[in-house]
């Protein structure tokens, strides 16, 4: 047999959008493919007209097997570290942008930290998983670089009195 290629995934990125109507609630709305369904909620409305309502009993089962699935927990999956590269994109470009707030250094991110210098601090700016959450923790913040940084705590903590190594 002779190997060939697999066919490429079909990428809609760059697709042109269309308009299209929606056959249960007849509203206009545009779509990059072919669509029938101007949203989730009327395509359960056209699913459950045909098959009718399912029963909660088969709802909660229906849920409970989901997680079983390893297909679906390779999406979840997927799409966790799909938000995550997201989020993260936005606090590197934010933390280069903004630069040290004592030297001004902006080279490079990973010498970036947040100092969480107004109000309380709530959870590490770089475990946020929506980039809402991450703004609302950063407006509690100053971008200091590393040096700077640790030079800052040294002094804050030598000021409290607490023994700092060298
Ligand atoms: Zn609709
Ligand atoms: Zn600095």
């Amino acid at each position: 047999m002779i190997y060939s290629k697999p066919p490429m995934k079909q990428s809609w990125k760059n697709a042109p959008v269309r308009d299209f109507e929606c056959v249960v609630c007849g509203g206009l709305f545009s779509a990059k493919r072919e669509a029938k369904y101007c949203s989730s909620n009327c395509h359960d409305r056209a699913r459950y007209a045909r098959r009718g309502q399912p029963s909660s009993e088969k709802r909660k089962k229906w849920y409970r097997n989901r997680v079983k699935k390893p297909e679906y927990l390779k999406r979840l999956r997927s799409q966790g570290r799909r938000r995550h590269r997201v989020v993260q994109k936005f606090i590197r470009a934010y933390k280069t942008k903004a630069g040290c707030f004592d030297c001004g250094y902006k080279k490079h991110h990973v010498a970036l930290d947040f100092d969480h210098v107004y109000g309380s601090k709530k959870l590490n700016v770089c475990n946020a998983k929506s980039i809402a959450q991450a703004e609302k923790e950063i407006k509690k913040c100053v971008v200091r670089c590393s040096n700077c940084h640790r030079v800052k705590t040294y002094r804050r903590l030598q000021r409290k009195g607490t023994k700092v190594s060298e």
